[in-house]
């Protein structure tokens, strides 16, 4: 039940109820609805100013924190893509150096990535960051392209380096027989006039003087080609190491491979003797490079120091007569 107003009447001198007509609240209804909309318009503006709302609020802190991590990657990547370029440096200025390989052309390294229609999905998407966005795509793409370039590359140089090796270890490169002391080496290589035949004479070799049963050694990695008694070499093998080289062990008291053999640098192939055209115990060893005799001594050097090396060079100049 609505509550009933009074007012004191001076006319009266009495208390009369107030009587409210339809239009008087009416009036008061607009009214109080007019102050209340204006009062909420005001505090909804007074909020919107000063307040962002919640879910805006989330999303601009995601938004932050997705550009943040967008940098850092890029930062990473950034990182990645100089180290690849680290890699390639060390790969073409030392290790191709070293192994005496062409490096990596710039054309192959530095290839077209394609335009910018291979991001097309990206473009199409109409992204508001489209420029950063592509920037890093096309930054991953070249750092994917530099690795796999550079994994070729590092299955290439590993082909090489073993091709390679197998030179180093093939090559005759140590003397055939022990000579620490640097007294065993005879006659030095090449034409001389043999003083008990007066003519010139070429000696295709260097003969190593060491008594009857001294161990001889395979100079390099090969194959034995044959191993056999000669009338002149008298029990002779000789060995074939590949890349054009071949090396003789004559005049030996016995031989202990056969024709077939593999033999490794180092491995013992007979004993020293004096069988064959010869003057007295020794090895008489040849290298042969394209069926062509060489100076054996060039190949000492890795075998001895510089001193020691040296000297054997002095050694090999004296006028001495060849034990054939
Ligand atoms: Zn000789």
């Amino acid at each position: 039940m609505a509550k009933i107003r009074y007012y004191y009447n001076t006319e009266t001198c009495k208390y009369e109820p107030i009587k409210v007509t339809p239009k008087a609240m009416f009036l008061n209804v607009i009214g109080f609805i007019t102050v209340s909309v204006i009062l909420a318009a005001g505090i909804i503006y007074v909020y919107r100013s000063n307040f962002t709302p919640l879910k805006e609020s989330i999303l601009r802190s995601k938004n932050h924190d997705l550009k943040m991590e967008w940098k850092v990657m890029n930062d990473k990547l950034s990182e990645a893509y100089h180290q690849a370029d680290e890699l390639e440096f060390k790969d073409d200025k030392i290790y191709r150096v070293i192994l005496d390989t062409d490096p990596i052309p710039t054309t192959i390294r530095e290839g077209g990535m394609g335009g910018h229609n291979k991001y097309k999905e990206i473009l199409e998407e109409n992204i508001e960051q489209e420029d950063m966005v592509i920037n890093t795509y096309q930054k991953l793409d070249r750092l994917k392209k530099k690795l796999y370039i550079q994994s070729k590359s590092y299955d290439q140089v590993s082909n090489v380096l073993s091709e390679k090796e197998k030179m180093w270890a093939s090559r005759p490169a140590i003397q055939p027989i022990n000579n620490k002391e640097l007294t065993r080496l005879h006659t030095s290589f090449g034409k001389r006039f043999h003083p008990i035949l007066k003519r010139w004479k070429s000696h295709d070799g260097l003969d190593f003087t060491a008594p009857v049963g001294t161990p001889i050694y395979a100079t390099g990695d090969g194959i034995v080609t044959s191993a056999y008694l000669s009338s002149s070499y008298g029990n002779v093998v000789f060995i074939n190491h590949g890349y054009g080289y071949q090396t003789r062990y004559a005049h030996m008291t016995k031989y202990i491979v056969d024709q077939g053999d593999n033999v490794k640098r180092g491995q013992v192939i007979g004993y020293v003797g004096n069988t064959g055209r010869s003057s007295g115990a020794h090895l008489h060893y040849e290298v042969l490079y394209n069926f062509k005799p060489i100076n054996p001594i060039n190949f000492f050097q890795r075998d001895l120091g510089n001193e020691e090396y040296e000297k054997l060079i002095e050694i090999s100049k004296q006028e001495t007569i060849p034990l054939d």
